[in-house]
């Protein structure tokens, strides 16, 4: 678990002084990756910067890839005579998965696809901090860093891998685009669907599992103030995070892997266009999505796998069939049986 958090409106102007202590000398710098829609942003007079300690801008047009990783923990080895004081990350899913992984990968030999997978990484992380811009992962507070890989889109799950504080500051996902909102906060009602109705599910999952739900709920189909609707959200990306922690996601995650491996679609609108079609699953929780979505006006892109060759299909049926615990965890044992390979294709070409 994440041993430290902050939350509360204007809480990053306290990042300075939460820094300070766990800085090691004037040589060791702190690294901020910061998600580069935030180059021209005011946020940035705000950052603590002390020494020579450096911002890295990133973009997350597209999402976290293990070369990416080795590059940027090559080129601060190579900057600095010694390892950072600490990493922050600063932005969506994206960059706190960054953050994280480049962490590991300072105080851990080789490439960061070696450790894809539960438990492999040897040494702890260096210091590193999580400050989330937009709700909805969960990944300020999961054990995993997603990462796409020459061979697969498969986490680093280990115990060094959570944030060593997070600081929520509901104020800095202000400005987050309608759509975005919705995709990035389904990402989290989703977890908690899959987390509750999961086999995997046991009383601590549940406790996560049922508040983040409420709040999701409160958000999507109530009426809050704005920053109301900020605060809330914050939570629940958090309590759904913790709700997984100790169960699983299902099938629309393992379909959504698939699609984001092959066609680059992305986490939140990803999980989206699979879950609309998973009915049978997810009865009650595809009715309440739908009309969250018509709530909010959103319409999902249709033919996104159309024009997909029947290896295509294979490749992205193959990398939803690898990630087995998902399908343990939504379908039981026998999830073989359920979901056979020609049932899986007859989902992905519904989307
Ligand atoms: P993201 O980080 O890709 O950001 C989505 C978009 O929102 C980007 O265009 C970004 O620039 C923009 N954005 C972020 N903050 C903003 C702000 N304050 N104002 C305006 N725009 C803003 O999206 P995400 O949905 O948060 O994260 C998706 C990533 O998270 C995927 O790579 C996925 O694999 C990963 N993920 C990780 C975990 C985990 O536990 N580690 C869990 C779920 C998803
Ligand atoms: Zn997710």
């Amino acid at each position: 678990m994440v041993p430290r958090v902050v939350f509360g409106n204007g809480s990053f102007l306290q990042l300075g002084e939460i820094l300070m202590p766990k800085r090691k000398n004037s040589e060791a710098p702190f690294i901020f990756f910061i998600d580069a829609i935030f180059e021209e942003h005011s946020l940035l007079t705000e950052i603590p910067l002390l020494f020579n300690d450096q911002i890295i801008f990133i973009s997350s047009e597209e999402e976290p890839k293990t070369k990416q990783i080795d590059v940027l923990v090559a080129k601060i080895k190579e900057s600095f005579s010694e390892l950072p004081s600490g990493i922050i990350g600063i932005g969506g899913g994206t960059l706190l998965d960054i953050a994280k992984a480049v962490a590991i990968m300072l105080t851990n030999s080789g490439s960061a696809a070696d450790y894809q997978g539960w438990d492999l990484v040897k040494k702890p992380a260096i210091y590193h901090v999580g400050i989330p811009t937009i709700s909805g992962t969960g990944a300020e507070v999961s054990r995993t860093t997603v990462l796409m890989g020459p061979e697969k889109k498969l986490g680093i799950n280990s115990d060094f891998t959570p944030f060593d504080q997070v600081l929520l500051d509901p104020n800095l996902t202000q400005g987050v685009p309608k759509e975005q909102w919705f995709y990035t906060g389904m990402d989290c009602y989703i977890h908690c669907i899959e987390s509750l109705t999961g086999t995997f599910l046991n009383a601590f999952s549940q406790s996560y599992g049922e508040k983040a739900l409420e709040l999701c709920k409160e958000v999507y189909l109530g009426a809050p103030s704005p920053k109301e609707s900020r605060d809330k959200l914050m939570m629940a990306s958090w309590h759904g995070g913790m709700s997984i922690a100790y169960s699983q996601v299902g099938v629309a995650h393992a379909m959504s892997y698939g699609l984001s491996y092959l066609l680059g679609v992305r986490h939140g609108i990803g999980n989206c266009l699979v879950f609309q079609h998973l009915e049978e699953f997810y009865p009650e929780g595809v009715s309440v999505f739908k009309e969250m979505q018509r709530r909010h006006h959103i319409k999902l892109p249709t033919g996104i796998c159309a024009h997909l060759t029947a290896e295509e299909f294979d490749i992205m049926i193959n990398v939803s069939f690898g990630l087995v615990p998902l399908w343990e965890n939504a379908l039981g044992e026998n999830w073989k049986e359920i979901m056979t390979r020609e049932k899986l294709l007859s989902l992905f070409k519904k989307i």
